[in-house]
């Protein structure tokens, strides 16, 4: 997945390095060689089918071919914050089926948990586009794969959590409609001004038909929340909403560009406070978390960050330590919003359980 980079040797931010950096890390603590270390594997174009049209299928598939060659960079300025090259195809392909991949053996039990280290990163790409870096929806398409494809393994309720510091826009609207899966965005929204910009992310959106309830976004109105906010935003909406929801599984786009340093998210989670935060979520699902890198551009910033948060999937003692702040102000405001507008859920929550 390393393959896929910007034509022209130009500078990303998403680039192969991140992933490099990470495995650096990783090794440098010993961590790696304690986890079941799983080779990329690509996703078969059917279940790809199950997130993304036939033509966006065809696009990636075919975008690294010679056909391709005189106008690629050109197909690319299409679309919102996108670049191809060569090793685009294939990384696409391998980033969703490692996602898929070890969803699978988490759900079956052959793992307790898992992470996807893999790009491009996904919850931008919409059904019938690549968007803002993510070409193919990887935890999309395996939620879907979990749920279409093998219900023997008994996975009918999926929480997806997403705390990368942009929207989930790609997400949100894959499963809009689908009380299956529960999606929990928290990110900067900025009144609608922090990409992607749209009113969608907003607290307003919960979800419609037989999924009405089952979108929740967390938006925060300007950057620097820390640990404090997203603990708050946690123990105040996440942790009772996912109690509720009981769900058999939870997939965490992971992206760590909310992290003390990134040059996009202009937030200051630590590495601790990620820790903390997947903590906070392993009494749900019997453990089975299965995360999968998103964004997160400061390599120092993400190698920390990963490693403090594969720590807490093998089961290391950890302890909170960084120093206590308060949450913002706004932050218990946002908080109330979401509340208010998702109390249809809660009280379908509540006839669930008198039932
Ligand atoms: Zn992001």
């Amino acid at each position: 997945m390393c393959a896929h980079a910007t034509p022209d040797g130009e500078k990303h931010p998403e680039n192969p390095e991140r992933l490099r950096a990470i495995r650096r890390k990783l090794d440098a603590e010993g961590v790696a060689s304690r986890c079941v270390d799983m080779k990329a594997k690509e996703a078969k174009e059917k279940y790809i089918a199950s997130v993304h049209t036939p033509n966006h299928i065809k696009l990636i598939r075919d975008i690294s071919s010679k056909e391709y060659d005189y106008r690629r960079n050109k197909t690319a300025r299409k679309f919102n914050s996108i670049y191809f090259n060569e090793g685009s195809s294939e990384s696409a392909f391998l980033a969703a089926g490692s996602v898929i991949e070890v969803a699978e053996k988490v759900a079956a039990g052959e793992l307790s948990s898992a992470i996807a280290l893999v790009r491009p990163p996904g919850h931008h790409a919409e059904h019938n586009e690549p968007m803002g870096f993510c070409l193919f929806n990887n935890v999309a398409i395996a939620a879907n794969y979990l749920l279409n494809e093998r219900p023997d393994l008994g996975i009918n309720k999926i929480l997806i959590v997403d705390w990368d510091v942009h929207h989930g826009n790609g997400t949100q609207k894959m499963f809009y409609s689908d009380s299956r899966v529960l999606f929990f965005s928290v990110h900067r929204f900025d009144y609608g001004s922090f990409y992607p910009c749209e009113g969608d992310a907003s607290h307003c959106f919960i979800g419609e038909g037989a999924g009405e309830g089952y979108n929740i976004n967390v938006p925060w109105e300007h950057g620097k929340c820390s640990d404090a906010d997203y603990v708050a935003a946690w123990d105040h909406v996440l942790l009772p909403i996912a109690e509720a929801f009981d769900p058999d599984i939870i997939l965490l786009s992971a992206g760590f560009d909310a992290a003390m340093g990134d040059p996009l998210g202009g937030c200051c989670i630590t590495p601790d406070g990620y820790a903390l935060l997947l903590t906070k979520l392993l009494g749900f699902a019997k453990g089975r978390i299965v995360m999968a890198l998103e964004g997160g551009y400061n390599l120092k910033s993400i190698a920390n960050s990963v490693c403090a948060c594969t720590k807490v999937l093998l089961g290391d003692n950890f302890t909170y330590n960084s120093p206590r702040m308060q949450p913002f102000e706004s932050t218990w405001r946002v908080i109330q919003m979401v509340m208010v507008c998702n109390v249809l859920f809660l009280c379908t929550a509540v006839r669930i359980l008198w039932f």
